[in-house]
């Protein structure tokens, strides 16, 4: 069966109280300014869509940061309230909670349309996917509408539990659909030749996707610190570069693996420095001596990855090429982010700090889909599936 989306024909939204469910997680500063709004800019066409479609009320929920079922002041979903009262041109009321006994009453007044649930999270229910809470939460709504991605791994109440009060009564939001849509075209039957480009720190959170995308792609490109673990596996030295042991004896296994032995590309060359602070020396080979770290793919490495991309149809990048923070370590990762972007291919990139380099590279337009859930976009790669999509597709 496949997710019904609020677009269906089936689906109808006028004079209905709407349940909707967003991932409004969004960066603040110091003074509890947001400082990307991307996440709730991408929640506007279906919110507008719902509106345009004759809701009688939209009841928005989200989570806010971790305060772990308690009410924290600086985790308040205000900000975001604001920000959305704006962007729509709508009153917009925020609630004293989700919970709020003042909630039926403003369900039963013709203004405002628009609800804003305070944070669910200020609530241990909601991470606990606690069945009373999930229903006490579902009584708000006739319809639901799930279209936080970035939340469609977890099963919490509002993602997972919440489902069942709504048996052929949810959709999917507009924001879901694309995610699917695009993680699908890498997920079954990627168009050949498909290159995964695998960088950022940790080879140990990562592993999974690393042993069920070697078998499906044409080529894997491992750069960034992912690199150490794999070039100390065939025994290159890395010297103070970042690698545990344990990520040592995964990068063996998979470099043992019948398509690893093949499809594998790492670096030939780095830039180096003697600590994180240091200043940028160049190696000219995959040895690192012994008082360097590596800290970005060197210039022929660059060119080694050029040309694995060339000819790719599919690209699935997750994590950078080097410190790409500071600017001396930050052109191995731009360098690709630029290469990607130029290709003819569907490219997808997931992850925050993947995310991040693409945006710093300036490139973001030229990148066919964006992922907003680094975590949700790597689990529906690993699995094939999420528990929020698959409750919304079978019940719960
Ligand atoms: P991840 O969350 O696993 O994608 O890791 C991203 C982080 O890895 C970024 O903050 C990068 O600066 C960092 N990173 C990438 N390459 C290196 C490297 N060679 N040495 C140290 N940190 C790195």
């Amino acid at each position: 069966m496949d997710i019904k989306y609020i677009d269906d024909m089936t689906a109808n939204f006028a004079g209905k109280k709407v349940l909707v469910r967003f991932d409004f997680n969004v960066p603040l500063d110091e003074n509890l300014q947001i400082t990307d709004t991307t996440r709730i800019d991408n929640s506007l066409p279906t919110i507008k869509y719902l509106l345009e479609k004759g809701t009688d009320k939209l009841i928005i929920m989200s989570h806010f940061g971790r305060p772990k079922g308690e009410r924290v002041d600086k985790y308040s979903l205000e900000p975001v309230a604001k920000y959305l009262a704006e962007k729509l041109d709508s009153e917009v009321i925020l609630t004293e909670s989700a919970l709020d006994s003042g909630i039926n009453t403003l369900l039963n007044l013709s203004t405002p349309k628009i609800i804003l649930l305070e944070n669910l999270r200020f609530h241990p229910e909601e991470e606990a996917n606690d069945a009373e809470f999930a229903k006490a939460l579902a009584k708000y709504g006739d319809v639901l509408v799930e279209d936080a991605f970035g939340t469609a791994h977890r099963k919490h109440a509002s993602t997972y539990g919440i489902i069942e009060y709504f048996r052929n009564k949810s959709f999917g939001g507009f924001l879901l659909k694309k995610e699917i849509e695009a993680l699908d075209k890498i997920v079954k039957n990627p168009v050949k030749p498909f290159v995964a480009i695998i960088g950022g720190a940790k080879v140990s959170d990562k592993i999974k996707i690393i042993s069920r995308l070697i078998t499906n792609v044409d080529a894997m490109i491992i750069g960034g610190a992912m690199a150490y673990p794999f070039l100390k596996a065939k025994g290159h030295t890395i010297g103070k570069s970042l690698c545990s042991d344990e990520d040592v004896s995964l990068a063996k296994q998979i470099l043992n693996s019948p398509s690893g032995k093949v499809k594998i590309k790492l670096p030939v060359d780095h830039l180096v420095a003697d600590n994180l602070k240091g200043k940028a020396q160049y190696c000219e080979t995959a040895d690192i001596p012994p008082d360097k770290m590596g800290l970005d793919i060197g210039e022929k490495t660059i060119q080694i990855f050029e040309n694995t991309l060339k000819d790719a149809k599919t690209i699935l990048w997750n994590g950078p090429m080097g410190l790409f923070e500071k600017p001396a370590f930050a052109k191995g990762t731009l360098s690709i982010a630029h290469m990607v972007a130029d290709l003819d291919a569907f490219s997808l990139v997931g992850g925050g700090d993947s995310v991040a380099a693409i945006k710093k590279s300036g490139v973001s337009d030229k990148i066919s889909h964006i992922s907003t859930g680094g975590g949700a976009s790597l689990k529906y790669i690993e699995e094939g599936k999420l528990p929020g999509i698959n409750a919304l597709k079978f019940g719960v």
